[in-house]
């Protein structure tokens, strides 16, 4: 009998492994072949996911090979610039190769006596009154006191199964692919580009995540098949005039396209009697920026918190205990910061005029205005996000509002009345 079976080793599966295996008897189950390969990508670590990540690990330069030095929030009309240096001696993050991440991550597990599955699916699982069993598609079963799914998107139907919702889910694709280091210093002159245009997506960014002799591609938050996803994603690289002074040079190795669902919305409830839900797969991803890598570890973080004394008290998980989870998710994530999201969500996303003219004078905002762009970099700095400050959203709401065309602004006046209350 193990104390916690997590199923699904993505960043956040294998960061909850990682600390609960310093108390607990662990095992990590991932349905793909981490044996072979963990697939590669280049993420964005703002320094507000610092806390969720041991120093050691945050200093590793195969993990995180790039300081996160500028973001670009751009426009079709402008580049809404954010450089650390304006504002402070710490850059504003990293950049991480994710697969050295998790794979750091279950080996740091693994060291602590994790025991890891690779290649196995979780097909079932058999809710018990004193443990859980579950068991893989070759009938195989394990036993635990606790269970925990990390199972991002593609674990709907066992969440369903367990009496969860499951959050809503929209599609993304990204490319990744080795490049010149001298050529992406040369083309870019920041880290992480987020760029919203109606008509590549109207519900999600375009980005360019910029790594150390590598970058990924995409864009997210579309509905569209895997086949249009791909064949739109390789004309934009190809003819989108407003990118294409940064991708001279660069040959696409379109071989590592990853097309996948994203979910967003957090379900309701994250636990119940035994199982506790973490990361996209209780839809915690920022609504507007779609930043699942900070609340994978930030969920990780606070399930092993709200698990250790439960599990050295001997209690037996009940519903009522592993509601300090649902509790800690809302007091630090939901009740603050996804209120930038959810309004920010609101505002751009859904409409494709209004959210050309509102995305163009925000980041015209941002040229002009350093409180803004001050307002921006401690977002990204802040290292308690239970202390995330909303009026400082709402002081930019109201300049954004007043610096909209009049037209605009009769149109829109009653969507941000309403996203100023979110
Ligand atoms: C195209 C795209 C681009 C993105 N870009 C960014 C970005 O730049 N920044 C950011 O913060 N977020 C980004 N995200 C979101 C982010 O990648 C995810 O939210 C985050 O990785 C979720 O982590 P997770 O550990 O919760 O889930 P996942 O990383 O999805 O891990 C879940 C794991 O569970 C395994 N699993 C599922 N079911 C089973 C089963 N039955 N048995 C065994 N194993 C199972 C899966 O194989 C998977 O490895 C992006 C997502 C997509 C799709």
């Amino acid at each position: 009998m193990y104390d916690l079976i997590v199923i699904g080793a993505g960043v956040c599966g294998a960061s909850f492994a990682y600390k609960a295996s310093k108390y607990a008897k662990v095992l990590l189950i991932e349905e793909q072949d981490y044996n072979k390969k963990i697939p590669e990508r280049v993420n964005i670590f703002a320094e507000h996911n610092k806390p969720y990540i041991d120093d050691l690990l945050w200093k590793d330069e195969e993990a995180f090979p790039r300081p996160f030095l500028q973001l670009n929030y751009k426009s079709e009309n402008n580049d809404g610039l954010i450089d650390y240096k304006e504002f402070g001696s710490v850059p504003i993050g990293k950049i991480t190769h994710t697969e050295k991440f998790i794979e750091k991550l279950i080996q740091n597990a693994e060291d602590q006596g994790c025991e890891t599955r690779f290649n196995e699916k979780i097909s079932k699982i058999n809710k018990h009154d004193d443990h859980v069993e579950i068991i893989n598609s070759k009938g195989e079963s394990y036993s635990t006191k606790l269970l925990v799914l990390a199972t991002g998107s593609k674990g709907f139907d066992l969440q369903r199964s367990l009496g969860f919702e499951v959050p809503d889910s929209y599609m993304g694709i990204y490319l990744n692919s080795d490049v010149d280091e001298n050529i992406l210093d040369e083309n870019f002159n920041f880290q992480y580009m987020f760029h919203l245009n109606p008509n590549i997506s109207s519900d999600g960014p375009f980005f360019f995540n910029v790594g150390k002799g590598r970058i990924s591609t995409g864009y997210l938050g579309n509905k569209e098949t895997p086949a249009q996803l791909k064949d739109k994603l390789e004309r934009i690289l190809r003819n989108y005039e407003k990118i294409q002074k940064y991708v001279k040079g660069i040959s696409w190795d379109l071989n590592n396209i990853v097309i996948g669902d994203i979910s967003k919305h957090p379900i309701r409830k994250m636990s119940n009697d035994r199982i506790i839900v973490l990361g996209e797969a209780a839809g915690l991803v920022t609504p507007f920026f779609y930043e699942g890598m900070l609340c994978g570890l930030a969920s990780a973080d606070i399930a092993s918190r709200v698990i250790e004394p439960l599990l050295s008290n001997s209690t037996d998980f009940s519903g009522v205990e592993l509601v300090k989870y649902d509790q800690e998710i809302n007091r630090l994530l939901l009740d603050g910061y996804f209120r930038n999201g959810n309004a920010c969500e609101y505002l751009f996303y859904g409409n494709k005029n209004s959210m050309k003219s509102i995305w163009n004078a925000y980041t015209e905002m941002l040229l002009k205005n350093k409180t803004v762009r001050n307002f921006v970099y401690d977002v990204l700095m802040i290292q308690d996000l239970g202390k995330y400050n909303t009026d400082n959203d709402r002081w930019v709401g109201e300049r954004l509002f007043a610096q909209l065309p009049l037209v605009s602004k009769a149109t829109l006046w009653p969507k941000f009345l309403k996203a100023m209350s979110f």
